[in-house]
């Protein structure tokens, strides 16, 4: 956490501002206008943890999806130091020279109040930040990646709302946060570097089936014709992947984020994609899909949280713990009382 947000002045302001967040009402003219103010006023109550807060966001964000919006959303993964942010930053400003609207958000699970997180500590695209096209916004805080993923998803619903028109959503890949934004998004880009040898090594595994397309960055100076290579190694290994149900072939590619280059042509790989993904009615139908998905996501993390966070069934599971551990009952039985204990009401 920054020093300014460790002032405990600054930390009581921050308190009253949130306290004194505007009505709904305003929230929403606010989001519609395109006010980037109001906009992260409203993020700010999608991402409060208070339950009155927490039925206020709901009734925005059902209005806002009710708002029409082309919007493109692509997911970018790679390990810390692949160039995520330069190269978020670069594509973010030839898209926003082009007069299209960006929204820049980030999933880092390891980002919480009181821990630093692995993407939010520095400053990162400072010229996009500054950009009356665009809105930067660090990654939510949150316990769980679940909870992290859910503020991030409602956070598109309301940006979409205020008319952007292409939606970047970065992680940095801990655990299984790649999983979640490619759950959310409609062209996931992986982002590598060029390395000696097998150029698959290093990589975990499912990611190579989530990637829409591989970019190598960092292809500039000395390391140009490195990069060449790895690209020629990426196509051939993804030819032993089967086609995408859409039909679509995952692509490689290279670029210098740095210098600009190849980022035009990785924008316009993107186009086909959507052009392909719209016209086959593909892109619509995995937007519902995932919908489906997180409603479904929603009530298992849902249930779960009820269950654990139920008094009388965190102090006997404790005791079935011990008891399953020592074999003196069989972890079904356990289970089937719990649960049962969960619903016995309190007398
Ligand atoms: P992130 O951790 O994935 O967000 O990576 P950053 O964008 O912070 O970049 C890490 C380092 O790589 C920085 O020093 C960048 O200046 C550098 N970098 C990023 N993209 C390129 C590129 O295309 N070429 C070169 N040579 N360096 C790059």
């Amino acid at each position: 956490m920054s020093e300014r947000n460790t002032n405990p002045r600054n930390v009581s302001k921050l308190k009253d501002k949130r306290r004194q967040l505007p009505s709904n009402d305003a929230l929403f003219r606010g989001i519609l206008k395109g006010d980037k103010a109001l906009l992260a006023q409203a993020i700010t109550l999608i991402e409060s943890t208070k339950k009155t807060d927490g039925e206020r966001a709901n009734t925005l964000i059902e209005n806002c999806l009710a708002q029409k919006s082309e919007s493109i959303r692509i997911g970018i993964t790679g390990v810390p130091g692949v160039g995520k942010s330069t190269f978020v930053e670069t594509l973010g400003k030839n898209l926003t020279q082009q007069g299209k609207k960006v929204v820049v958000l980030a999933v880092d699970p390891t980002s919480s109040q009181n821990k630093g997180s692995i993407m939010g500590d520095k400053t990162r695209m400072p010229e996009l930040s500054r950009d009356p096209m665009a809105f930067v916004r660090p990654s939510p805080s949150g316990d769980s990646l679940g909870g992290v993923a859910r503020k991030t998803r409602e956070t598109i619903i309301l940006c979409e709302a205020a008319g952007y028109d292409i939606i970047l959503v970065e992680t940095v890949g801990v655990g299984q946060s790649e999983t979640a934004v490619h759950g959310m998004v409609d062209f996931f880009l992986l982002l590598k570097l060029a390395g000696a040898g097998d150029e698959l090594q290093g990589i975990k595994r499912g990611i190579i089936e989530m990637a829409d397309a591989i970019v190598i960055n960092k292809a500039d100076g000395d390391n140009l014709k490195r990069a060449k290579l790895a690209e020629v190694d990426f196509k051939r290994a993804l030819q032993l992947y089967p086609p995408k149900e859409n039909g679509w072939i995952p692509t490689v590619q290279s670029c210098s984020a740095v210098q600009n280059t190849g980022i035009k042509e990785v924008w316009d790989l993107l186009l086909t994609y959507v052009h392909q993904a719209r016209s086959s009615g593909y892109f619509l139908k995995k937007r519902k899909l995932q919908n489906k998905e997180w409603l479904l996501q929603t009530i298992e993390e849902r249930l779960k949280f009820d269950f654990y966070h139920n008094e009388k069934v965190s102090v006997k599971l404790k005791e079935y713990l011990t008891k399953v551990a020592q074999n003196e009952i069989s972890p079904f039985r356990a289970a089937d009382a719990l649960i049962k204990l969960q619903h016995t009401e309190i007398t």
